[in-house]
């Protein structure tokens, strides 16, 4: 047998943290994945003998680049940048984009780590990447932010490319963060092709990606609560975030006949006990998207509403939660507290909004709750359908895109019941989604031997 065959979890992450000293966030990812895919391998020996998981946690590259750009006032500001490519057995490296300054090169490797799996489950061919920079875009100039965005692309186009690495958008990166991407690619390049999604429609871009990670979020929602017959009609929902993948998980839970009583963001939440409507969605968008606003301006326009500086919204009692901003905004005292409120179902819109804590005491408490990687995969999965689109030259109609979302969540959904089914009607989804994203991407690498 061979030196490195069979050591066991503890060993394995004992490795990961020797090797990724200063990368929690990384070695979180890792851990949450190792802990069901090390029962799932006990009896599989190839898995093991062919260093699967090992090789998987290990990016097949990190490219690590400085971006340098002029302010307003003309001084030289210096930024880094970085794409992780992690894997790309079954498809061209796929994954967002994310200017934000918590941004470091472990925030990176566990989103492009986590891609690697919800790519897979979407059953769509795409790999799993990532890339960002700690660029804060808050309080920049439109011209700052182009600026900042062609010098990113200065470097990065080298990397990507519609067959090779496909990057789209992420916190901090939106549609005009990608038109200043793309105009960019195709000024160096002279290259008109689907080198990113999250395009204009004017562009290549396809209808309903701007929608799909939030409405996907629900959909998936709307999954687990039909395993216990139920449905949104009358439930409470509490959201963080307010961004792209929060308003349109609240619009959604609206159009379902659910009650959204929160949204937040990094100053506070906003409890809207009335219902924060449609309406209030399109005023939310409308601030926060265009007027680049605070969330705690709610309050002034709805005085129904009430603001709680500093803090996030998982004491507010309700039905179903979901975390929608960004990676450990739910920690383990927050997950006892929504359980102890009553809270039946968990579906993660933003990338490991919980902590491990946290995904251990949903897991112990049986709720019906929902990883990022198998819930938030509607926005990479309607990416993958723009890459299609590119490829074929033509786009499809909002119907037949809708039709196709849905499908493609009830698809992740029926992937976690199969790997994820612990009998007496309790459903792992994290176990069943980690184990179904990893034994499509492990049985591709099979294949290609040891490369
Ligand atoms: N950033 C999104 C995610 O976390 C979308 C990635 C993409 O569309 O490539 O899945």
């Amino acid at each position: 047998m061979a030196v490195t065959d069979h050591v066991d979890l503890n060993g394995f992450m004992e490795g990961v943290k020797k090797r990724n000293p200063h990368q929690p966030e990384f070695v979180q990812a890792v851990q949450e994945v190792a802990e069901d895919i090390f029962e799932f391998m006990e009896d599989k020996e190839e898995y093991h003998s062919q260093q699967i998981l090992r090789r998987i946690a290990e990016p097949d590259r990190v490219v690590s680049f400085r971006v340098c750009w002029e302010d307003d006032a003309g001084n030289i500001r210096v930024q880094r940048g970085w794409r992780v490519q992690n894997n790309n057995a079954i498809g061209p490296y796929k994954g967002g984009i994310r200017f934000h300054p918590s941004v470091t090169e472990s925030v990176l490797k566990f989103l492009a780590f986590e891609q690697t799996f919800k790519n897979a489950l979407t059953g769509l061919p795409m790999g799993g990447g990532k890339g960002g920079s700690n660029f804060n875009p808050k309080g920049k100039s439109v011209r700052e932010i182009m600026r900042f965005c062609q010098s990113f692309m200065t470097e990065l186009y080298r990397h990507i490319g519609a067959d090779i690495d496909v990057p789209a958008g992420d916190i901090g990166v939106g549609g005009r963060e990608i038109g200043f991407m793309f105009g960019q690619y195709k000024r160096i390049t002279n290259n008109f092709t689907g080198v990113l999604t999250g395009k204009g429609l004017e562009w290549g871009g396809s209808l309903i990606r701007t929608e799909a990670t939030g409405y996907g979020a629900v959909y998936f929602l709307a999954n687990m609560l039909a395993t216990k017959d139920e449905d949104l009609v009358g439930k409470t929902a509490v959201i963080s975030g307010s961004g792209n993948v929060a308003t349109h998980a609240a619009e959604k839970i609206v159009q379902l006949g659910g009650k959204v009583l929160t949204l937040s963001d990094s100053g506070g939440f906003i409890h809207d006990p009335d219902g924060i409507t449609q309406e209030k969605i399109n005023w939310v968008k409308e601030h926060k998207t265009h007027r680049r606003g605070r969330i705690e301006e709610y309050v002034e326009a709805f005085p129904s509403a009430t603001f709680h500086a500093g803090k996030t919204p998982w004491g507010v009692p309700c039905d179903v939660a979901l975390p929608c901003a960004t990676q450990n905004e739910l920690l383990g005292e927050d997950a006892k507290t929504l359980v102890a409120n009553g809270c039946r179902a968990v579906s993660e819109g933003a990338n490991m909004p919980t902590d491990l804590d946290g995904v251990h005491t949903f897991k112990h408490a049986k709720i019906l709750y929902a990883p990022g990687k198998a819930s938030n995969a509607g926005g990479v999965a309607v990416s993958g359908l723009e890459m299609s689109q590119n490829s074929e030259r033509r786009s499809w109609k909002e119907d037949e895109l809708q039709q196709m979302l849905k499908d493609i969540m009830s698809g992740i959904h029926d992937s976690c019941i199969r790997y994820g089914d612990q009998g007496g009607g309790y459903i792992d989804y994290v176990k069943g989604a980690n184990i179904a994203g990893f034994k499509k991407v492990a049985d591709a690498m099979l294949a290609f031997g040891v490369v």
